[in-house]
């Protein structure tokens, strides 16, 4: 797999919910994959035959997003730049699920109950493991590993994505070995925001809004001559 592949690659859908997002596809000149957040256009040369998009309609839309550059910037950003804004974020420590199955000590594992009314009994599925004889606990356990704090934001210009999103974005940089990027279409806030990275183009949806400032790292970037 070549760069170019690989980075397609990297932004496929993995649920087959949405199946026509689970490999690359071709739309003329280009091939396009997506994960709902990201779509990445590579120009068909690049990489080996994907099958064509057959979707008329998928087909259109898609070529329209990267059209759709009401107001066209040019601007510059570096890919330390936007490393700088993720390591600006704290390191908290690491946790995972740690789930633990136990007896159900109600019934003592087997799964029923006595009930008893006057001189009546009767067996029933234990109320407390549903019958199962087992009882299932979720915690959480630190590991040894520092991670980024979850809930930041970080902001380009006037669009907001959660810092998952530019962590990504750093991903297939690194992935094209590209160290600088150029914004190419930025419109509103609620808008996709357009990127060109080397011979690659990618769109990228921001979020709303952030209610806290505090959650929020800002990123400058500098008109391109
Ligand atoms: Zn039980």
């Amino acid at each position: 797999m070549n760069k170019f592949e690989h980075a397609l690659h990297n932004l496929t859908a993995i649920s087959e919910y949405k199946s026509w997002q689970m490999t690359p596809f071709t739309i003329e000149n280009n091939v396009y994959s997506t994960n709902g957040y990201f779509l990445l256009k590579v120009p068909k040369k690049k990489v080996i035959y994907y099958e064509e998009c057959e979707n008329k309609k998928r087909k259109r839309k898609i070529i329209e997003y990267f059209e759709l550059k009401t107001q066209k910037v040019y601007e510059e950003i570096k890919v330390s730049e936007l490393k700088d804004a993720i390591n600006k974020i704290p390191l908290v420590d690491e946790s995972v699920d740690h789930r633990e199955v136990n007896s159900c000590s109600k019934c003592e594992a087997s799964g029923w109950v006595e009930w008893e009314y006057e001189e009546y009994i009767k067996e029933m599925d234990c109320p407390v493991c549903e019958g199962t004889g087992k009882m299932v606990k979720t915690r959480k356990e630190k590991t040894e590993n520092k991670v980024i704090a979850e809930g930041y934001y970080i902001s380009l210009n006037k669009s907001i994505f959660r810092s998952e999103i530019i962590e990504t974005l750093i991903n297939i940089t690194e992935i094209l070995k590209i160290n600088h990027i150029d914004l190419i279409s930025q419109t509103l806030p609620n808008k996709e925001i357009i990127f060109k990275i080397g011979v690659c183009e990618l769109i990228i949806m921001p979020v709303i809004g952030v209610d806290e400032e505090k959650y929020l790292i800002d990123i400058k970037t500098k008109e391109k001559k």
